[in-house]
């Protein structure tokens, strides 16, 4: 991608209102957030412009209210969890323009901070309509985006408003920028890329698109299972969309054209029944899949061997598991590679880079996710980017 504009070039923004995208989509049970990782995600971002002195107007989306308001998804229910992570109070708007964030604006003073409603309230959030953008501009300096995870769509308050505003990258989204640009757009090659999880079909457009990009295309998961059978394997009860074979087939033929190694594995653990630990639980060679066993995940002389390759890499961007790692202990090849993985990334010989929501599990399971070098949080948003589409909310940021 062309270059972008960050907070360095917001010049001085003491008292400027600056409008900031966040991802507040917090996971609830009962009213209460149970996961703020998305909050800090967004701190340095809003932390460095209240620090700066701008007053700081937090947009952001919460659930899918289809464009009129909800009490249960009203952005007021996350206040206390974003007070806690940023240790300041901020103050909460029910609106999203008008008056009433103008009347906020008169009183807030250099350095608050404010948290709008929730912008789906409003049909022309998702419509990316102008004049709801143009209403929300009103009240703005400036406009500053730090939710990568909701740039892969067109609406008001991820695109729209760049028109209307000088517009800049905020920490978190400068920081995923960068690595994935590290990772994808301008690598240290080699490169290997991990592809896993339950199924082809949902990833079809990130193999397409990394066959021409990497190196290594490291296939696990019940995906594998689908290029096995489309390669004459037999995978017995195994997760397996056979009706996809002929498009395996077009991905490895086109990998083939490309000069990227596609690693499948050649043992795998299967069992009768998905349960942890079952007793019909053995490893074998993929030729020796009986016709009542499924694979449940890559076997152990294939991790092994993947580890080889990985060590013979610069860059690795990942996105799925390798077997059904929530269940133990198929969970074994996933938590190996992540290792190996993290180890490299520790010693500085790889740039790593993963995302998808059950990958990140995954890799915080293996106690990995620390040492790589980065992790998105981002789940649609970094599979688009897997796919090499461009995300407008992103677009409209570069320079
Ligand atoms: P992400 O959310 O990181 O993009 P996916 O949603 O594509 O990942 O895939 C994760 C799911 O794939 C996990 O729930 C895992 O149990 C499942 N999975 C992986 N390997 C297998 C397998 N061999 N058989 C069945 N399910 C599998
Ligand atoms: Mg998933």
């Amino acid at each position: 991608m062309a270059g972008f504009k960050t907070l360095d070039d917001a010049g001085d923004v003491t008292g400027k209102v600056a409008l900031v995208r966040v991802d507040l989509n917090l996971p609830m049970d009962g009213g209460r957030v149970t996961d703020d990782t998305r909050v800090r995600a967004s701190a340095p971002t809003i932390l460095e412009l209240s620090r700066k002195g701008a007053k700081v107007l937090l947009l952001a989306h919460f659930g899918r209210p289809k464009g009129q308001r909800s009490s249960t998804q009203s952005l007021s229910m996350v206040i206390d969890a974003v007070q806690d992570v940023l240790g300041k109070e901020v103050m909460f708007v029910p609106e999203v323009a008008g008056p009433v964030v103008e009347q906020t604006v008169g009183i807030l003073r250099n350095g608050d901070i404010a948290i709008l409603e929730n912008t789906r309230f409003w049909p022309g959030e998702e419509a990316n309509d102008p004049e709801f953008a143009k209403a929300i501009a009103a009240n703005g300096d400036l406009f500053v985006n730090d939710a990568f995870s909701a740039a892969h769509r067109a609406h008001a308050t991820t695109e729209g408003l760049t028109h209307l505003l000088p517009s800049y990258a905020g920490r978190s989204m400068q920081a995923e920028l960068e690595a994935l640009e590290k990772a994808l757009g301008n690598p240290e090659k080699p490169v290997a890329a991990v592809v896993g999880g339950a199924k082809v079909s949902s990833k079809l457009a990130v193999l397409k698109h990394l066959v021409d990009k990497v190196d290594h295309l490291i296939i696990g998961g019940g995906m594998a299972n689908t290029f096995l059978a489309a390669r004459g394997v037999d995978v017995g009860k195994s997760l397996c969309e056979h009706e996809l074979a002929p498009t395996c087939e077009e991905i490895l033929d086109a990998a083939d054209a490309a000069g990227c190694t596609v690693h499948l594995p050649y043992d795998v653990v299967v069992a009768k029944e998905f349960a942890a630990n079952p007793p019909s639980m053995r490893i074998c060679n993929v030729h020796e899949v009986a016709a009542d066993e499924m694979i449940l995940d890559v076997g152990p002389q294939a991790v092994e061997a993947l580890g080889d390759v990985l060590k013979t890499c610069r860059t690795l961007v990942w996105n799925g598991p390798l077997g059904a790692f929530e269940t133990s202990p198929f969970d074994a090849a996933t938590v190996a590679l992540a290792k190996t993985a993290a180890a490299l990334s520790k010693e500085g010989s790889l740039v790593s880079v993963a995302g998808g929501g059950d990958t990140v599990a995954a890799l915080n399971h293996a106690g990995a996710a620390a040492d790589f070098t980065y992790i998105s949080t981002a789940g649609g948003a970094f599979l688009e980017w897997m796919e090499g589409r461009v995300l407008p909310g992103v677009a409209a940021l570069e320079a």
